[in-house]
């Protein structure tokens, strides 16, 4: 359902150097980094006339419009439009309503590991099976903004490590614009790989890793026009940071003690933190939670500065890992994510194959289906708990990143013990039991099963 008269032009956003150089863009203007110090952007919101509002009028609005549907305010991303994208003109917003993702009570997981209050925010529960859908519905918005107001932008495009891409190929399809997507040759899942196929992306897979289709990408782009969709545009984290405005509204804007997030390009982590902080400037919330970020111990630049109390950052040569969508050596974002890490009480703990392996397979036991990602929360999640930095009655939220089921490669290999050549020795395996279709095999297997659970 459309609805008339909504376009409210009192707020108004732009784009501004995160390191503080003088200057306001557009969000219409292809623009990805500082023209003076060739540092990132990040979204700056007229925050004096939102403030004009109380904290108390904003919840009240983000509640009234969450999971209703009116177009597009429904979408849990659009429903806070005034605090996301104020300029896109409601016509020009692609929407697949976004957000709404379940908080899965993760009672039983909890019990087994030592904390009453745990929660997975299951982000991968959206139209392509990732978060990255949150980000790219905002981003996708502004070019169909920027083609109406007549700027030529032939196409958009990103490097990717499967999800990015996913969602790109889906929003520019459903809004009818050419997207170019640099896939990572044999580093993806073959979902990850169906999906911007099937939207009709320009698929191209090259013999590198992500760093290395992230450069070419890059200079494509700034060759040939076309518009970049890495996280390094800046308009995807306002997309994302509804993540965090969305977890407290679920909890009656009650602010939780920990967020566990795995983190890669970093790019939502730093989401995260930008929505807890305007929502404390704006008197939606009253304080803030703790992060931990969650890395492979085969690409983890960040456990490593960490360790080092961010003194320095040094990019690394990333190893391959399980969790794919986090095999990345040299995050765009990492300043952003630091310097929220430092603003909240922030820790990195990493995982090894093995432990992110088992750690998604032992939440599944317990009715969850974890992506490699979200085992890599949970690994460092349990050892988070054992080393006493999170504590028995603290509130804890997952951030589950993607789906289970756009790797079922990785659980396949898993319950077949074939991730050998990984390291991974798996403890929580489950294979089918392959028997002659007669009674007595039958009996007997269901009356083993029901004995070894006693
Ligand atoms: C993109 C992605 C991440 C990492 O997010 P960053 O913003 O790059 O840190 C983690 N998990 C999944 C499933 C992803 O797609
Ligand atoms: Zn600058």
């Amino acid at each position: 359902m459309r609805n008339e008269n909504m376009n409210d032009t009192t707020y108004n956003a732009w784009f501004r150097c995160f390191h503080g150089c003088e200057g306001r863009y557009a969000l219409t203007d292809v623009i990805y980094a500082c023209p003076k110090c060739g540092g990132l952007l990040e979204v700056a919101h007229d925050m004096e006339m939102l403030k004009r509002k109380p904290g108390s009028y904003w919840r009240g609005l983000f509640d009234k419009r969450y999971m209703t549907t009116k177009w597009p305010y429904g979408s849990s991303v659009w429903g806070k439009k005034e605090l996301v994208c104020p300029v896109v003109h409601e016509d020009n917003v692609v929407s697949m309503y976004e957000g709404g993702s379940n908080l899965f009570w993760a009672e039983r997981l909890g019990r087994e590991i030592g904390v009453d209050d745990l929660w997975v925010k299951q982000c991968g529960n959206s139209h392509t099976g990732s978060f990255k859908d949150l980000g790219m519905t905002v981003l996708v918005s502004m070019v169909k903004q920027m083609l109406f107001e007549g700027k030529r932008i032939p196409a958009v495009a990103c490097a990717s490590t499967g999800d990015t891409s996913a969602a790109l190929a889906a929003y520019c399809a459903a809004a009818g614009i050419q997207s170019v997507v640099f896939l990572p040759r044999d580093k993806i899942s073959t979902a990850q790989l169906l999906q911007p196929l099937a939207n009709g992306a320009l698929v191209l897979s090259l013999e590198t890793d992500f760093d290395g289709c992230m450069r070419l990408v890059q200079e494509i782009c700034h060759e040939e026009n076309i518009y970049l969709a890495n996280s390094m545009n800046s308009l995807r984290v306002e997309g994302q940071k509804t993540i965090s405005i969305e977890l407290v509204q679920q909890f009656d804007w009650e602010v939780p003690d920990w967020i566990v997030i795995p983190g890669g390009n970093l790019g939502n982590v730093s989401a995260l933190g930008k929505g807890f902080l305007e929502m404390e400037a704006l008197g939606l919330i009253d304080r803030l939670p703790r992060i931990a970020v969650a890395q492979a111990d085969r690409a983890n630049p960040l456990y490593r500065s960490f360790e080092k109390n961010f003194d320095r950052f040094e990019p690394i040569q990333a190893q391959p890992t399980l969790a794919s969508a986090i095999q990345i050596g040299n995050p765009v974002s990492r300043e952003k994510a630091i310097q929220t890490l430092k603003i909240f009480g922030g820790v990195v703990e990493q995982a090894s194959e093995e432990e992110l392996a088992d750690a998604a397979a032992r939440a599944d036991r317990t009715g969850l289906f974890a992506c490699p990602h979200t085992g890599v929360a949970f690994a460092a999640l349990f050892k988070l708990i054992d080393r006493g930095v999170i504590q028995k009655s603290d509130r804890v939220i997952v951030i589950s990143t993607a789906h289970g089921l756009k790797f079922s490669e990785f659980k396949l290999g898993y319950h077949r013990d074939q991730l050998q050549e990984w390291g991974v020795s798996p403890h929580y395996r489950n294979e089918p039991v392959v028997l002659p279709p007669e009674i007595d095999a039958v009996k007997k297997a269901i009356l083993d099963r029901i004995e070894a659970n006693r």
